[in-house]
């Protein structure tokens, strides 16, 4: 049992990201006092959001500035916490060179670096990560190995690695590094959070979060000759960060805890576009035969081992510990696929057909 004094300050890491947007609202609208860190405190782009809501809120927001890599970068921002609440991580799918570089260093460095600061903050009770269902498995055909072809929090990724699968394989070291960390003390525990693909408004245009890159695929034309078939959890972002301030504040929160709305298929995010939004945009309506797309995969950007592994295998994730031990009552993904998609129109990141 961890009780959080809701006085003290809480430390939201990579707070002008798409999924911490959301969570430091939240707080600010409960009234908290939060310490957001950023890479630059500066550039509007990335805080102007935040301010916006906590001039329209009773909470308070301090900005500091703190980068993954810098050793002891969060220790100031950290000061007088009692909870530290640490969603920042590059999620990028594709476009980098070094994968190690790109994603697994700050991802897992990152984790060990706040978690330093954690060590030598004595306020520290408790951590919620942000971690990925990207940590439970590596490929769809990984369901295979599972008896009820069901993901849940019992599950590790342990086929991603640096060159195959290189997000997920850094949400997984992530994940293992903060567990392996905190199970050497008991100050403070630690909650995990493992969503699905998070969909739904943005309260920023400056995030490059994949959530964003992969919802615009359906309105350039890139998907327009037809869709893989590949099914993701989904998740509402307001439902992700409604779950990151419950692990944050309920006593009995502890462990893994998987997030996932629905679970569907390209094609089904497109069939739903398509309801709300119309024909006039290039919304794919055909299944790309695998083989066709194993051999084109590598000019849009994917492995052909990628491909193999994952088209074609339909997976599930068990949402009940976040519904039962968290109290989620989650939001149709449907509805949040297109409210985001709307706002790619109006924000203009989606051409308007
Ligand atoms: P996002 O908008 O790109 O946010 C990522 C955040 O990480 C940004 O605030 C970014 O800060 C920060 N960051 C990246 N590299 C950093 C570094 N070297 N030092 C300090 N900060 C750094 O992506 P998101 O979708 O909100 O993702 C947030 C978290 O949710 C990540 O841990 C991600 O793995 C996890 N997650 C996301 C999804 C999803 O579908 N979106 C699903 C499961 C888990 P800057 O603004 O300075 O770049």
């Amino acid at each position: 049992m961890t009780v959080i004094n809701s006085q003290a300050p809480i430390l939201v890491t990579g707070a002008s990201g798409y999924v911490a947007g959301w969570i430091v609202r939240l707080l600010l609208e409960a009234g908290h006092v939060v310490h957001a860190t950023v890479r630059d405190p500066a550039k509007k782009s990335s805080v102007a959001h935040l301010e916006k809501v906590a001039a329209g809120s009773s909470g308070t927001l301090k900005l500091f500035k703190a980068d993954l890599l810098d050793e002891g970068a969060f220790d100031v921002a950290m000061t007088g916490c009692e909870l530290v609440i640490h969603t920042a991580s590059p999620f990028v799918i594709t476009g980098f060179s070094d994968a190690h570089e790109a994603l697994v260093r700050p991802a897992l460095e990152g984790t060990r670096n706040v978690l330093g600061s954690v060590e030598r903050t004595p306020t520290v009770r408790r951590v919620v990560l942000t971690s990925s269902v990207a940590a439970t498995y590596g490929d769809n055909v990984d369901i295979l190995q599972v008896p009820s072809r069901v993901f849940d929090e019992s599950h590790w990724n342990t086929t991603s690695s640096v060159d195959h699968q290189p997000y997920l394989y850094s949400k997984t070291v992530a994940e293992q590094e903060a567990w392996a960390l905190q199970k050497k003390q008991s100050r403070w525990d630690l909650v995990c959070i493992n969503p699905g693909l998070v969909m739904g408004p943005a309260l920023t245009t400056n995030s490059i979060s994949a959530s964003i890159t992969t919802l615009q695929q359906f309105g350039d034309g890139t998907l327009k000759f037809g869709a893989p078939r590949m099914w993701n959890g989904l998740v509402d972002v307001r439902d992700v960060a409604e779950a990151h301030v419950r692990a944050g504040f309920t006593p009995t929160a502890n462990g893994r805890y998987i997030l996932c709305g629905d679970t569907l298929s390209l094609l089904d995010m497109a069939a739903a576009l398509r309801q709300r939004f119309g024909n006039s945009y290039p919304f794919p309506r055909m299944p790309v035969p695998k083989i066709l797309f194993w051999l084109v995969a590598p000019f849009y950007g994917y492995t052909r081992d990628f491909v193999w592994r994952n088209m074609g295998y339909p997976i599930a994730f068990d949402n009940s510990r976040s519904r039962e031990g968290l109290g989620i009552r989650y939001r149709d993904v449907r509805e949040a696929v297109c409210e985001h998609f709307q706002q790619l129109l109006d924000d203009g990141l989606v051409k308007r057909r």
